[in-house]
């Protein structure tokens, strides 16, 4: 079983999306069990404060550290795996597909989402792991921790129908995925390419790997670089 453990301000966030498509097969399999933690049960003050004012000054509140240690001790005493405990921020290292693939090998995570103007910075010393979603910023960590929780539990074996499917998607060989098509060949005059419906699977291998390595090299030319390419790839491009 994978456990994931999400700390956060608003445990009702998760209730939809949790509940839905693949996480909630993989929830009924028994691979998964995710559980919002809600941060303000570890409050120590009468009203259940869970911020205050920053130090220094400056405008806004910050996330008191108390409540928040307290909530990754009990997720780790919950689960007794050892845990990877990722902090969700701005400032953390860009989540990609690498990183899918890192967190989905482990046994137990443990996403603390911040909100407000952020956390106080010793909460940084529980963390093995500091990740943003973009460089942009977000209301609180709860839509990162499930653009985190989707991505990751998707490479856990027997999470997906087929095994296939996680691995000719986006990302997974560093290329971007060929076109897809279905049904009808033809809708308002456009033409699902003839070669996908030739039943050649030698020919279509062929044009969805010129077509992988030509989206990618239009559309992401950094990942683009990074590729090694063969000497068929290299004749497919010039095609
Ligand atoms: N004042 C912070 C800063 O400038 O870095 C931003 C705080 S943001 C309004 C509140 C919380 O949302 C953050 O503590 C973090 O947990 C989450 N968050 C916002 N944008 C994010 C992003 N791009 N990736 C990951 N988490 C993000």
């Amino acid at each position: 079983m994978f456990y994931i453990h999400v700390l956060t301000l608003f445990p009702d966030f998760f209730s939809g999306p949790l509940d839905v498509s693949i996480i909630k097969r993989a929830r009924e399999k028994n691979i998964l069990n995710v559980e919002p933690i809600d941060i303000r049960d570890f409050s120590h003050d009468k009203h259940k404060k869970v911020d205050d004012y920053p130090y220094g000054g400056g405008c806004g509140m910050v996330m008191k550290p108390e409540p928040i240690f307290e909530a990754v001790e009990f997720a780790k005493e919950s689960c007794r795996k050892k845990a990877r405990i990722i902090l969700l921020s701005p400032q953390g290292k860009l989540f990609n597909q690498e990183m899918a693939k890192e967190f989905s090998k482990e046994d137990h995570l443990i996403l603390i989402c911040g909100h407000y103007e952020g956390i106080d910075e010793r909460v940084k010393t529980l963390i093995t792991d500091e990740v943003s979603i973009g460089d942009y910023i977000l209301t609180g960590g709860e839509t990162p921790a499930l653009a985190i929780i989707d991505a990751t539990i998707r490479l856990i074996p027997g999470v997906l129908g087929s095994s296939q499917s996680a691995l000719n998607e986006s990302f997974s060989e560093g290329l971007l995925e060929y076109p897809q098509y279905t049904r009808p060949p033809v809708y308002r005059g456009l033409e699902v390419p003839q070669v996908l419906l030739s039943g050649n699977h030698k020919e279509i291998e062929l044009f969805r790997r010129k077509k992988a390595l030509r989206r990618t090299l239009e559309q992401r030319p950094d990942l683009f670089k990074k590729l090694e390419l063969s000497e068929q790839d290299k004749k497919l491009l010039e095609s």
